[in-house]
């Protein structure tokens, strides 16, 4: 596996992978990775001839009073777990070489960008769109490859692709969870014992909503009612939100049908975690 960590490295060794028109898939990811971000890499491997991963914790991203400084680093660990998965390409950019002086340029989705975790996170998908865009101009992936954990920020890169015409296939790759229904996430790691118990109710909240949906509740307030107050009987669990949108446009729904997206995010202690189903 070749790791760089300049963008003109990365671009040319991209350039000769994908050579003699091979399919070059890539994995965006901030590292600390876990079996949810290696189930992508196995896609790519799967449907590409070269695979490139990036690892960088991207500061615009975060909230000034989110987990930046906090957020998981294990590099050593992560290059290994990708050697075993055959990465042909490994970018490990510092933040200057992302960010340099005076950078002032941003890709924003306009509206998308403001609903579910954009709602609760001002700015979020700004910072996530600036740095794919940025990824995708250095790597030229023929596809990219991301999780449906992150439900929203599926459609934001959608439609940002769609949109700025970036000649890239978005794919989306099923959520990967423990043996107890806990979708798996890096900052599951922050999690304590009992607040390792408590993160259950969020997979719990979206299997009953569920079940009721496919025994005739049709009603979205209704089912997304059942969903809150299940997250709410877990006293120390605090709801962001619960909500039941179109997965492409992320509005709420009145009426669900099949397709629809249920999702939900609560803090469980000081942890911020998100989970969601396609009905
Ligand atoms: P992150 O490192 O958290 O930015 O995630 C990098 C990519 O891995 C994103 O496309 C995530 O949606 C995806 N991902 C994270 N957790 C999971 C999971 N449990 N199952 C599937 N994909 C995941």
């Amino acid at each position: 596996m070749q790791i760089h960590t300049t963008i003109p490295e990365m671009r040319a060794a991209c350039r000769a992978a994908r050579q003699g028109q091979k399919r070059l898939g890539f994995v965006p990811t901030m590292g600390a990775l876990h079996e949810g971000h290696l189930s992508l890499v196995r896609a790519a491997r799967a449907s590409c001839d070269a695979v490139a991963v990036s690892i960088f914790v991207n500061p615009t991203q975060f909230g000034p009073n989110e987990d930046l400084a906090q957020y998981p680093r294990s590099f050593e660990r992560d290059r290994l777990l990708l050697e075993k998965e055959n990465v042909d390409l490994l970018f490990a950019p510092s933040v200057e070489e992302m960010y340099p002086a005076g950078a002032v340029t941003w890709v924003t989705v306009e509206g998308l960008s403001q609903k579910l975790d954009g709602r609760s996170r001002p700015g979020h998908f700004r910072g996530v769109t600036t740095i794919v865009s940025k990824l995708f101009h250095i790597i030229e992936p023929d596809a990219a490859f991301f999780g449906q954990k992150d439900a929203a920020q599926v459609a934001v890169i959608r439609r940002m692709v769609r949109d700025l015409n970036f000649p890239v296939e978005i794919v989306a790759c099923p959520i990967v969870r423990e043996a107890d229904g806990l979708a798996m996430s890096s900052r599951n790691m922050f999690l304590d014992k009992q607040q390792r118990q408590q993160a259950l109710a969020l997979h719990r909240s979206l299997m009953l909503v569920k079940s009721a949906w496919e025994t005739g509740e049709t009603v979205a307030s209704r089912l997304a009612a059942i969903g809150r107050s299940e997250i709410e009987r877990e006293g120390s669990v605090r709801l962001d939100y619960f909500e039941i949108a179109d997965p492409n446009n992320l509005d709420p729904l009145a009426n669900v049908s099949r397709g629809a997206l249920v999702a939900v995010a609560a803090f469980v202690g000081s942890t911020r975690l998100i989970d969601n189903i396609l009905l």
